[in-house]
């Protein structure tokens, strides 16, 4: 029987085969058929200590028998208080004190960065300035999939028919080697005209292929952008929750940003929730008497309250377990099996930042369209991983929790796969 269900994504016509898993634990995901597949990715970058962590799972049950959802406009809940009290607490800060003193909850990455574009404008307009609207982006950046995040994505053959539906945007070139003074230059002369914003990925680009660039660059276009009085909105999406190898990757330039986005580890992986930091002065402009001035953004489940509860949960395991410490270890464990890894003829590019490892498979057959990503993604499967190569780049980024056979079973794939794709 045909199943009824769209999934996100995937080509429906090429009867890929569509697994589906009964259970999962730890780095494990358990198939309904026996099998078991090691969740080298973390169920697209979400599961942060492994999957069903216990004491978030009890939350979740605690809270889901106490109160479920209430409406967010004008009325509040513990967890929602706890999480955004939290959230100000671990966040970058500036001279010790913390710049991020807002926090609006919404329910994913694509609306975490929807409301941090909205705040900009919100912030510009509510100050008497509505001509700076127009917001600067990073070449091969991935934002999300709402219309205004991927507005400020990459464009090519999975937006395209959206076009007329995107807005304009001022495109800085990737900082790739070489080419980080041109990176600098584009973002120097974009802001002397004024724009809203800046919105980046910190240090590392996922989507667009899991691009890193160093922190001293990042630091560079903070400092560009506050000279020019251009919001800096670091999107924390994918690289917060210690994936970087600190706990948001902006710490590791000393960057403070104006904006921030965060989701997917935020509830350890467990639900959806996001949330979007805000500067004092972002929030001060819509603060007043004036209901014509006040943040117009919302939907239905709004700092939901067992998805809070469960980053409560998340924030206590962080505060209780030496979190940094498990992923410095998984780092080192990465970075031995990436060296042995990175002298085969087949691979090139190898990279990796705190627990996120990515190489490029060396083959002509890389583009977007082709089947390449697919076809490797059935055959890692097939040996018992969930992978998901991006084009030819192979990416590794497993939850904490990932245990060192479970990392030489996907070493010894990604070695195999090199001899039969490369
Ligand atoms: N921003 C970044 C940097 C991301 O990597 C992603 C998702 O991968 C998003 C935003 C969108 O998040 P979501 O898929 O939760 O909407």
């Amino acid at each position: 029987m045909t199943s009824p269900v769209w999934h996100p994504f995937f080509q429906h016509g090429l009867d890929e085969p569509i697994p589906p898993v009964a259970s999962a634990r730890g780095a494990l995901l358990h198939l309904t058929d026996g099998r078991s597949l090691i969740d080298g990715i973390s169920s697209w970058w979400v599961t942060t200590h492994g999957h069903c962590e216990p004491r978030i799972a009890a939350a979740i049950a605690r809270q889901a028998a106490t109160l479920d959802q209430l409406i967010f406009a004008g009325y509040t809940h513990a967890p929602a208080e706890e999480v955004a009290r939290g959230l100000i607490d671990i966040a970058p800060r500036f001279d010790g004190q913390p710049r991020l003193a807002h926090v609006f909850y919404s329910d994913s990455g694509s609306t975490a960065v929807e409301v941090a574009l909205k705040m900009a404008l919100g912030y510009w307009h509510n100050i008497g300035q509505p001509q700076r609207h127009r917001i600067l982006v990073m070449q091969h950046s991935y934002h999300g999939d709402t219309i205004g995040a991927m507005s400020v994505g990459e464009r090519g053959v999975y937006n395209a028919a959206w076009t007329p539906l995107l807005f304009d945007v001022g495109t800085v070139p990737f900082p790739a080697p070489g080419s980080e003074q041109a990176c600098l230059d584009a973002l120097e002369a974009a802001c002397a005209e004024r724009p809203a914003a800046f919105i980046v990925e910190p240090l590392i680009l996922g989507a667009g292929g899991m691009l890193v660039y160093p922190a001293n660059l990042l630091r560079e276009m903070a400092a560009i952008c506050r000279r020019h009085g251009v919001l800096f909105i670091a999107d924390e999406v994918m690289t917060g929750w210690g994936r970087t190898g600190t706990l948001f990757a902006c710490e590791q330039a000393g960057v403070v940003p104006d904006i921030m986005p965060v989701a997917k580890g935020i509830t350890g992986g467990a639900l959806p929730l996001a949330a979007t930091l805000a500067s004092a002065p972002i929030f001060e402009a819509h603060r007043s008497t004036d209901r014509a001035r006040l943040f117009y953004h919302s939907s239905s489940y709004t700092a939901n309250a067992i998805a809070c509860a469960a980053a409560a949960a998340n924030l206590a395991i962080w505060r209780e377990d030496d979190v940094l410490a498990r992923i410095a270890g998984l780092s080192d464990a990465i970075a031995e099996r990436m060296a042995r890894l990175s002298g085969h003829p087949a691979f090139a590019n190898p990279r990796q930042l705190g627990a996120i490892a990515a190489i490029d498979l060396r083959t002509d057959d890389a583009g977007y369209l082709s089947d390449l990503a697919p076809r490797l993604r059935a055959w890692f499967m097939e040996r018992g991983l969930l992978l998901r190569p991006l084009g030819n780049t192979i990416y590794i980024m497993p939850p904490y929790c990932i245990g060192a056979t479970q990392l030489d079973a996907i070493f010894a794939a990604l070695h195999d796969a090199g001899e039969i794709f490369g």
